[in-house]
């Protein structure tokens, strides 16, 4: 447990070391990181004191994930970058080095080979039984039942294709016997005009 008095970042939120500021509102700030990965390398913090993200009460860490998501804009134009790499480590085990939470706010360009973060850990092969308990140790972590899938919903009653009256004019008789109507008055209408007469 880091006292608050002595905390690195609480300290350069107090103003009392001085860092390279780029963004500030009344719960967030953002500086540059002293050892930058990329130029642009920024910091973003709670200006309150937690070790790690899971400390946050549940509104403080959505208006920090909107300060931070503005931080991933104003850097990538800011320096001009192809991408943004966000991490964040909590805990020794995760590699936590300064026990204030933080995001680290990485620029990347398209010149540099481009590892994700995520390839700095390599990946395990896990067989299925193995990812299946994974799963639902992590599912049962949060104490609540899973959310159940939503029920089908109702089906909605359409009258029948048979019970909408048609009106006349798409009435369309079908068969032969409508086609020789057809073709008999087109040239009834051709006798009519010209004087010719034809037999069925
Ligand atoms: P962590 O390893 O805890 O995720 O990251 C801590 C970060 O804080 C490191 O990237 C490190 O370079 C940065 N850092 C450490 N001390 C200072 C400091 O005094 N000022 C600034 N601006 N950054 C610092
Ligand atoms: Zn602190």
């Amino acid at each position: 447990m880091v006292d608050e008095s002595k905390c690195l970042f609480c300290r350069i939120a107090r103003g009392e070391i001085p860092a390279k500021k780029v963004y500030e509102d009344a719960d967030t700030l953002a500086f540059l990181d002293i050892n930058p990965r990329n130029p642009g390398h920024t910091l973003v913090i709670p200006k309150k004191h937690y070790e790690t993200l899971m400390e946050m009460p549940d509104g403080e860490a959505g208006n920090y994930f909107a300060s931070i998501k503005k931080l991933a804009s104003m850097v990538m134009k800011g320096v001009n970058a192809q991408g943004i790499s966000v991490a964040n480590s909590n805990g020794q085990a995760a590699g936590q080095v300064v026990a204030h939470v933080h995001f680290h706010v990485i620029p990347r360009f398209s010149t540099e080979t481009p590892p994700g973060l995520e390839s700095i850990l390599s990946s395990k092969r896990l067989d299925e039984k193995t990812m299946d308990q994974i799963a639902e140790g992590i599912t049962k972590a949060s104490g609540k039942p899973t959310e159940q899938p939503r029920p089908e919903p109702e089906p909605v009653e359409r009258p029948s294709l048979e019970s909408v009256p048609k009106p006349s004019s798409l009435k369309q008789p079908e068969g032969e016997e409508h086609k020789k109507k057809q073709v008999k008055k087109e040239f009834k209408d051709f006798e009519d005009e010209d004087g010719i007469s034809f037999d069925f």
